[in-house]
């Protein structure tokens, strides 16, 4: 064990703490031996009891890296007391006290062995990357804690982390601090910034170097590149260099095999140029570093809508994250950092990384998390829970995948399957679908070619693409069929760059998928799937490609344009690209392209299904439902079927005797709209109506129920039962069915209280027109036809008496009143003469209230 690491410091303190708390924070600055010095301690002095500790780690270089280390300072042999453990490979046995795990495995071993009793610690490293793994094993690790493991002892590292929210969520955890030794780092920057087209910045990297070289800064140097691509340019353009030539240049990424990534790290004689990943930010301390020379990008995993799931896209790290790599060239002596980019970009740039949980897609840890029996997700103790929106998405993607139950949310047999698969659940529950079909090895070729960027160059001439279409054919039931020949045919010609180029093939990228599929096999292989040599059939792989993506099956609306429906309420544009001509098909890729105001979708690597073959691999999304609507032409409610998956219509047909009372609805419906009316529907029944609802109103103690907009279509309902045709609506008898709107009871007092017509003085019954309450209901009485009537009766119980429209002989109006005696006193001698002269041969009283003769 080193003694002179800085971290020896808070080694008692350590001791103390393991006694009195089951959580501890240790925040300690980068390259003071955090994560190769505290497990030593745990172990050394009786933290621990017969049980392992193991350390997480973010990346798989550095769990390697680190357990090799501590393994070589302790003196034995990596795999007994010191192993790791990454993705295809278990360098550990029983007896292994310290154990270098990525954060991943250790959820994985939580599916068979949920209390991991063999465990006694778990400690945390680089938790102030917030890998999402990191994340959500943290909240498992405190809910053990807080049920079936109480003994649990949590240990949280961090060089960077303001410990304040940490602390809050591990409540009465102990924070040990070390504050270690840092030198002076001299910061410059670009004054111009880097071209997008013109300049490049693996050779902008390479210049710096040489002009630090040329200045005589002593020490060793780091260039942080994003990725395995851009840190082989780096090396490349440095070779180019005079000065640089002279040092040892070596690549350090996840990509290389062990012993390359060895010799990055060992210490040499000559003056050594590591070019690296951002794994030498802060996971692999690499010691001589005095000069940094920083490009400002990482490859950072992001939820890619485009293909829903998530992928790895170079950004601007943030400025937290530049100061870390710049402290690497501080480490034993002051020393030097230049970053390829201006001061002024610098302060633009966000202040810390978001974590994971924030922007990636999480169907896979989700569906983990159901797998090791999570029911409840919301009471899941998240050190930062995630959006809402995000969960949805998790969730409809698992339920679509038929991985979880729709109603309950638990997870289905098929989704257990799903979980033991170390990928995205799309690719497992493909590489399952292949295997029942036996295609497992051109799966996992699809998959591969649906990863990262397509191999086809999206603008090639004329010329490329007529000899591409030779070579791959311009039709086929599905684009990935293209896709799989032009990637044979660069895997044939090994990915020469100039072959590729003339085949309109992208060989980078040709060869970045050959690495995928590769996993992809080996990962299929450990989960002892077959790996088939023969070639299936074309329809199978296409079934496995809708496996895969049941979530984007699109639908043609037509066979003239490529406008499309995609499930879920979605639409979109088949690409022009796409070789698919078939009505249902599955897209892999769903680009939002902006055109105009409106955003609009294009639908790539189609592949065309069949409607069977959904009911086949997902029989509970497909259902049947009946459906019945008023056809206006045929004058009719038909009755239609619809065969759906999800919200997507596959087949309607028509014909059958729709429901009884559904037809009724319908039908009213169109007479409610006045689009079909009863004959017998006349203006009886409306006064009928206006009758009973005035007398509602007036009489209110009688409780007479009045007909509203509600009862009226209730009434059309009722008619319409047993109708089907507009015909039949039409002649419905309607009087029954209005009258048995009331009691018997109730009719009588109708009849009696709100009559249709009004008996005035034994002479005549005249007829009353009722209108909306509540105003009283009026007659229309030539004047002769009232005389010798005194007054006029009254109606409902005497409360309201009638309007009367007093007329001349001519039918003419001379007034309205509802005080007949008034009217014959006050206005009646007034006009008397006037009649008289206009009618002469009628008789016009003196007395107009005396009985007539
Ligand atoms: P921390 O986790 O605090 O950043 P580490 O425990 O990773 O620190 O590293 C502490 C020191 O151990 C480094 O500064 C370096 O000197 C040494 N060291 C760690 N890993 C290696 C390695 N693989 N090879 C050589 N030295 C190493
Ligand atoms: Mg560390």
């Amino acid at each position: 064990m080193s003694t002179a690491l800085p971290i020896v410091e808070i080694r008692d303190q350590l001791k103390a703490a393991c006694a009195a708390h089951r959580r501890i924070i240790i925040r300690a600055p980068t390259g003071s031996g955090k994560s190769t010095q505290i497990p030593q301690y745990l172990l050394d002095d009786g933290c621990l009891r017969d049980g392992k500790v193991v350390v997480l780690q973010p990346r798989r270089l550095a769990t390697r890296l680190l357990a090799n280390r501590v393994a070589h300072e302790r003196g034995v042999k990596l795999g007994d007391e010191v192993g790791y453990q990454i993705r295809f490979e278990d360098v550990s046995n029983d007896y292994t006290r310290i154990k270098y795990e990525t954060e991943g495995i250790l959820l994985r071993q939580l599916l068979s062995d949920p209390e991991i009793r063999d465990v006694d610690a778990i400690l945390f490293d680089e938790f102030h990357e917030r890998h999402l793994y990191g994340d959500i094993m943290l909240a498992r690790a405190v809910q053990l804690q807080q049920t079936t493991r109480p003994d649990l002892l949590i240990l949280v590292m961090s060089a960077t982390l303001d410990t304040l929210p940490l602390q809050e969520y591990l409540s009465d955890a102990k924070l040990l601090t070390s504050e270690g030794r840092t030198y002076d780092v001299d910061i410059s920057y670009r004054d111009k910034p880097l071209h997008p087209r013109h300049d490049n910045v693996m050779e902008a990297a390479a210049e710096a170097m040489e002009e630090l070289l040329r200045r005589d800064v002593p020490g060793d140097a780091l260039i942080f590149m994003p990725g395995a691509y851009e840190i082989q340019k780096t090396i490349q353009a440095l070779q180019q260099q005079t000065r640089c030539r002279d040092c040892l240049i070596l690549p350090l990424h996840g990509e290389l095999p062990p012993h390359q990534q060895d010799a990055a790290v060992d210490s040499y004689a000559q003056r050594k140029i590591i070019v690296s990943t951002n794994v030498a930010e802060t996971s692999v301390t690499i010691d001589g570093i005095r000069i940094v020379i920083d490009s400002g990008l990482a490859r950072v995993a992001r939820f890619d809508p485009h293909r829903s799931i998530n992928t790895l896209w170079i950004e601007k790290v943030s400025r937290a994250s530049a100061d870390q790599r710049a402290g690497r060239a501080g480490r034993t002596a002051p020393g030097h950092c230049f970053r390829l980019w201006t001061e002024r970009e610098h302060g633009e740039r966000p202040l810390h990384e978001t974590p994971e949980i924030r922007r990636v897609d999480l169907s896979e840890a989700l569906l983990n998390l159901k797998a090791i029996g999570l029911a409840d997700l919301t009471a899941f103790p998240w050190f930062e829970p995630p959006d809402p929106r995000t969960m949805q998405r998790a969730v409809q993607l698992l339920e679509d995948l038929g991985a979880m139950e729709e109603d309950s949310g638990a997870i289905t047999a098929l989704g257990r399957k799903m979980a033991s698969f170390p990928m995205h659940p799309r690719y497992a529950r493909m590489l399952l679908a292949a295997e029942s079909y036996q295609c497992v090895r051109q799966v996992a070729l699809v998959a591969a070619l649906t990863q990262g960027r397509t191999i086809l160059t999206r603008r090639a001439n004329k010329d490329t693409r007529s000899q591409r279409d030779d070579v791959l054919g311009e039709e086929a039931p599905s684009d990935f069929f293209r896709l799989m020949r032009a990637w044979h045919y660069a895997f044939r010609n090994q990915f020469d760059l100039r072959r590729c180029q003339n085949m309109g093939v992208h060989a980078q990228s040709a060869r970045q998928v050959h690495r995928v599929y590769e996993s992809f096999l080996r990962m299929a292989k450990q989960q002892g799937l077959t790996i088939n040599e023969r070639a299936g059939d074309d329809e199978l792989l296409c079934k496995c490609v809708l496996a895969g993506f049941a979530d984007q099956v699109a639908q043609r609306r037509d066979q003239s344009t490529r406008n499309c429906v995609v499930v879920h309420g979605r639409t979109g544009q088949l690409s022009s690209e796409s070789i698919v001509d078939d009505p249902l098909f599955v897209a892999a890729a769903i680009d939002e392209i902006q055109r105009g105001q409106d955003g609009n979708v294009e639908l790539q690597l189609a592949t065309r299904i069949e409607v069977e073959w959904l009911q086949e691999l997902f029989p509970s999304a497909v259902k049947t439902a009946r459906h019945a609507v008023y056809d206006p032409k045929l004058k009719r409610v038909v009755q239609s079927q619809q065969k759906r998956y999800h919200d997507l219509v596959l087949e309607s047909s028509s014909g059958g005797e729709p429901a009884p009372e559904l037809a009724a609805q319908l039908l009213a419906e169109e007479v409610r709209r006045g689009n079909l009316a009863f004959n017998q529907w006349d203006d009886q029944v409306e006064q009928w109506i206006l009758r009973l609802n005035n007398l509602a109103t007036w009489c209110p103690d009688w409780e007479l129920p009045a007909i509203g907009d509600e009862e009226r279509n209730l009434l059309f309902e009722q008619l319409c039962l047993g109708c089907v045709t507009a015909k039949e609506v039409r002649t419905r008898p309607v009087w029954p069915v209005v009258k048995g709107f009331l009691s018997a009871q109730q009719l009588q007092l109708l009849q009696q209280h709100a009559p249709e017509r009004l008996d005035i003085g034994g002479k005549r019954a005249f007829r009353l027109v009722y209108t909306a309450p509540p105003t009283p209901p009026s007659l229309s009485a030539r004047i002769q036809e009232l005389f010798g009537v005194k007054s006029l009766p009254t109606i409902a119980g005497g409360r309201i008496k009638p309007l009367v429209h007093l007329l001349a002989p001519n039918q003419r109006p001379v007034q309205i009143t509802q005080d007949l005696p008034n009217f014959w006193r006050e206005h009646y001698p007034g006009i008397r003469k006037e009649l008289k002269r206009r009618y002469p041969k009628h008789a016009w009283p003196e007395d107009p209230e005396a009985p007539g003769k």
